[in-house]
């Protein structure tokens, strides 16, 4: 059973769309199961009905033109209750609708099972048979287990049709959207410019070739490379290992001399294609026919294939690699898009950034809000191959992607997007005045910072200090580790910027999902690992170099905050203090007039919680963490877009958390901060100061429209509120009574602008 599951999912997989795969699906259940009818109907939006899309054993005239009202029939039932029909006579079931073209009234027996993806039923298929037997459990269970299976792949396939603005059935459709998880608020309308990572053959977009012989030439001479290193490395490993091994590069040597391969991809270059386009759709064909050969040994070909065309596509890349060309009105889509990728693109041309992974509190995403520029996150089903060069609208509130707009809902986001121009201009105003209440409490507004570019965008917004300096972006955006002078460069910077203000500069906080490319950390639960302080306390000469380089950076300004990222007991405290007081120590004794800096704790994980009184004896501040407080109090992770419905910052167990945080610091008189992105939310910026913290540090973009909430709300009311709130027990019942509290003090425009869950 498990190996004809295996067969039909890789032979659906290979298929070229969304037809083809259909027809192998009905062809392969019926003969799996040994019925008489297999039959996939797929609701179609345009139509608002489940279209018989592919049969076996149906009137073939049918499919394509059948099509049943949602609600009707048996199909319609089964889609309705998302649930499996078994029956043994259909006809004789009140919801039985027949449908002459079909030539089904010799069948009886039915089982229809729904197409499940993310919640939504795409389809139902259905198997019949004539005898008058019901279809057992094993037969039900097999069919809900491949209809589970093969969901993903239709969704893919139609959403493929629905970029090209083709409906399941076949129809023009326009307004396709693609949904995913709100990154950072604002609308772009734009084309896309595809990213993807070195030598990786599954992410290399379709794109056109500019100059075909051009093309070839660089596919001619990359082969020519590999097939010199092939040869170079038979002849060098002569003798060093066993034959086999060695045997492995006549292989690709075969391969490559015997052209089939070379020749497939220059046809499909003379087509149009890129080089690299080209040589990804050949291997990709290559690598799935060996996949699914039933012969071992030529299965493994797979793998060689696989290799090989990865080393010709890396050649392709490094060698006369045409530079990306960036549109004036980009919409920067990648599979998982990095810092790296975002600081390619000029800060002019970028309008908006799409990452199939990640969710909204992923690094990529925090950094984009930090930009201002609008962003999709976690568009699992998004064509991405097929999407260079397209214009699409970008909807960062709601976290959409539209393809083929229509005017109407193309006229609808222009206006959109004046109004943001508007309230935005509008804010501008704020920027002089002090963040008070209406009832004159004093609220501290400072920024995260990371990107040389936050500087000036923070200052001019009215940035009252730096309460988070994520120094681990300019690690990100370095090909090895910065030296020490370097870094002191980097930090000297930004502490000139901001001085007299105070910048909080963190240690580095890597692993989660920031990864140097330099420093692999590779684990199978990377946000509970080796992150911050830990890698830092296991490797003190980072350490060590980076508190030096802030150190010596401050010299003069002394304006200089540290902060230890991710501690979850006081030995990371004490062992941190020690290399900083020892750091200090040398600089001394190297003839540096260095004064030393406050030093904070980050509460990010819940041990820190219920530790904030003996931490925050410890150092001289503490800083709320949210983001990564928010993943660990609720156990869902900031990543991932499948459980982004449950990350909530307004979840009570958070809103608890924060209090007790605040209050306990405040018993040891420690000065309390929180740096997540909920203290740029400005419905939680109202409960965060009624809570009593006392700097809230949020992302540059954020800033006027925290200030102009603040400035509407009086210390009382958002005390009320927060009072109100702390006796709610669910999320989106508090989210409601923030929201009605700003509707009230007449700021409701800002609601829909910025949100974190
Ligand atoms: C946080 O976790 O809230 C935080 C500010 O750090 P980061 O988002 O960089 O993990
Ligand atoms: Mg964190």
């Amino acid at each position: 059973m498990l190996e004809q599951l295996r067969g039909i999912v890789q032979e659906v997989n290979a298929a070229q769309d969304l037809q083809s795969a259909l027809d192998i699906i009905v062809r392969r259940v019926r003969e799996s199961l040994a019925t008489e009818v297999c039959s996939i109907f797929l609701y179609d939006t345009d139509l608002n009905a489940h279209v018989l899309m592919a049969s076996e054993g149906l009137n073939k005239e049918a499919v394509g033109h059948v099509s049943l009202a949602v609600g009707e029939g048996l199909v319609g039932l089964v889609a309705k209750h998302a649930e499996p029909i078994n029956l043994r006579d259909a006809s004789t079931h009140p919801s039985f609708h027949y449908i002459q073209e079909t030539g089904e009234e010799s069948f009886h027996s039915f089982l229809g099972v729904p197409i499940i993806h993310h919640r939504n039923v795409l389809g139902v298929v259905v198997v019949q048979h004539a005898q008058l037997r019901g279809f057992d459990e094993g037969e039900e269970a097999f069919l809900i287990t491949l209809s589970a299976q093969l969901a993903g792949v239709i969704a893919s396939a139609e959403a493929t049709g629905a970029i090209e603005g083709v409906s399941p059935s076949g129809h023009k459709i326009s307004d396709t959207v693609f949904g995913g998880v709100s990154g950072a608020s604002g609308v772009a309308i734009g084309k896309i410019v595809v990213v993807f990572p070195k030598a990786n053959l599954y992410q290399v977009p379709v794109r056109r070739a500019r100059d075909i012989d051009q093309e070839i030439g660089y596919f001619t001479s990359s082969l020519n490379k590999v097939r010199d290193d092939m040869r170079n490395m038979h002849e060098r490993l002569a003798g060093r290992v066993a034959e086999e091994e060695r045997q492995l590069f006549d292989v690709y040597l075969h391969m490559l001399d015997d052209d089939a391969l070379g020749n497939e991809v220059v046809e499909r270059i003379r087509s149009g294609h890129w080089a690299q386009g080209a040589l990804a759709e050949v291997a990709r064909e290559h690598v799935r026919t060996f996949e699914m050969m039933s012969d071992e040994y030529l299965r493994e070909r797979a793998v060689d294939i696989k290799d090989l065309c990865s080393r010709v596509l890396f050649y392709l890349q490094q060698g006369e690699q045409v530079e990306t060309e960036y549109f004036e009105d980009t919409i920067l889509v990648g599979e998982e898009v990095t810092p790296a990728m975002l600081a390619e693109v000029s800060k002019s041309k970028l309008k908006g950034i799409v990452s199939v992974k990640g969710s909204g509190n992923s690094h990529v995403a925090i950094l984009a809000r930090t930009m201002g520029i609008p962003t999709v996150m976690g568009v699992v089903d998004l064509p991405i191959n097929q999407l260079d060069g397209r214009e699409v609208i970008l909807d960062g509130y709601k976290g959409e992607i539209i393809g083929n707009p229509s005017d109407t809902v193309r006229t609808r986001y222009e206006n959109t997007i004046k109004e943001q121009a508007e309230l935005i201009a509008d804010l501008e105003e704020l920027k002089d005045l002090p963040c008070i209440t209406a009832d004159d409490h004093r609220v501290h507004l400072w920024v995260n910072t990371g990107l040389i570019a936050d500087v000036a965008h923070s200052l001019d917004q009215g940035a009252e200090g730096v309460g988070l300096f994520r120094t681990e972006v300019p690690f990100l955006l370095s090909e090895r580790f910065p030296s020490e002078q370097e870094q002191t460069d980097i930090y000297r910077e930004q502490l000139a910027a901001f001085s007299p203000m105070p910048v909080t500069m963190r240690t580095l906080d890597i692993g989660g999902d920031k990864a140097l490319s330099y420093f692999p950390i590779e684990e199978e639960n990377p946000f509970l690992g080796w992150r911050g302080i830990r890698v830092t306390l296991d490797h003190p000469e980072i350490f060590t170099a980076q508190i030096r380089a802030m150190m010596r950076a401050s010299i003069g300004l002394e304006n200089l905050q540290i902060m230890l990222p991710m501690i979850s007991n006081v030995n990371e405290v004490n062992s941190s203090m020690q290399l900083i007081k020892k750091a200090h120590r040398e600089l001394t004794q190297e003839g540096l007039e260095v004064k030393f800096p406050p030093v904070g704790v980050m509460i990010e994980v819940p041990a820190a919680v219920y530790q904030t009184r003996a931490l925050a004896s410890m150092v001289d501040f503490v800083s709320v963490g949210s983001n990564d407080l928010t993943q660990y109090l609720l156990a869902v992770d900031r990543n991932n877009p499948r459980v982004a419905n449950l990350y909530s910052a307004f979840h009570p167990a958070v809103l608890h958390a924060l209090y007790h945080v605040v209050s306990e610091a405040q018993k040891v008189g420690k000065q309390v901060s929180i740096c997540g992105e909920m203290a740029g939310d400005p419905g939680a910026a109202v409960l965060l100061l009624a809570m009593g913290f006392d700097v809230l540090s949020m992302n540059a973009a954020t800033l006027l429209k925290v200030k102009s909430v603040i400035r509407s709300v009086s210390l009382d009311a958002a005390q009320d509120l927060l009072d109100q709130v702390m006796q709610m027990d669910d999320a989106q019942m508090i989210r409601s009574a923030v929201d009605l509290t700003l509707y009230n003090a007449g700021v409701d425009r800002l609601l829909r602008s910025s949100r974190t869950n």
